[in-house]
């Protein structure tokens, strides 16, 4: 079963003026696209050693595999968690456990904001839901799959990879971040936590 890009599920002009046509379009049908081939191509590679009995290159393709997996799953996140005219406090479940773990929504916000800033090279800011430890988690992520803690779902993503602002931010990444919590569509997170809970 081969993965597929997932239709953007607004214009790709919805989220100006804090994300740019541009960028999103070049995100989105390019960069998403890319990282859904790369999953699909080494899923295949892996069945094909698997066929062959030739495990020759199994480093690289596992290694593959975690890269563009993560890269697809993070970024099908990503444009679900914004939306046109979205930021603001948060509603629902999620704003209670913010409060609960975090002390407060501007207190979240801002250890969340300077985790997303401090990523070295390219890579996400986390909100997750920890499923051993019952609480929320930010997590920061380098590339799409270094630094994880295992069992915890993601459920709010911020991409610091250049390619997420360049156009219009530049080197002004904490410019990007500050914009992109205008974005935040917190009904898409409350569903994320809601069924990582179940
Ligand atoms: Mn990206």
């Amino acid at each position: 079963m081969k993965h597929t890009l997932p239709p953007l599920p607004y214009p790709y002009d919805a989220l100006e003026p804090h994300l740019d046509e541009q960028t999103v379009r070049l995100h989105h049908d390019a960069h998403h696209q890319a990282y859904v081939n790369g999953l699909n191509n080494a899923e295949a590679k892996l069945a094909e050693a698997r066929t062959q009995g030739d495990y020759a290159l199994v480093k690289h393709w596992e290694r593959e595999l975690a890269f563009h997996g993560a890269g697809h799953q993070l970024h099908t996140l990503f444009w679900e968690n914004m939306r046109p005219a979205g930021g603001g406090p948060p509603t629902g479940p999620v704003a209670a456990q913010i409060e609960k773990d975090f002390g407060s929504f501007e207190l979240f916000k801002a250890h969340f904001s300077a985790a997303a800033v401090a990523v070295e090279g390219s890579g996400w800011a986390l909100l997750c839901w920890n499923r051993d430890f019952n609480r929320l988690d930010v997590l920061t992520v380098e590339k799409h799959q270094d630094l994880a803690l295992w069992n915890t779902v993601p459920l709010l993503a911020c991409d610091v990879w250049e390619h997420a602002y360049y156009l219009k931010y530049q080197n002004r990444r904490a410019a990007w971040v500050e914009a992109w919590w205008n974005l935040v569509n917190w009904d898409s997170v409350n569903a994320r936590l809601q069924a990582a809970q179940r």
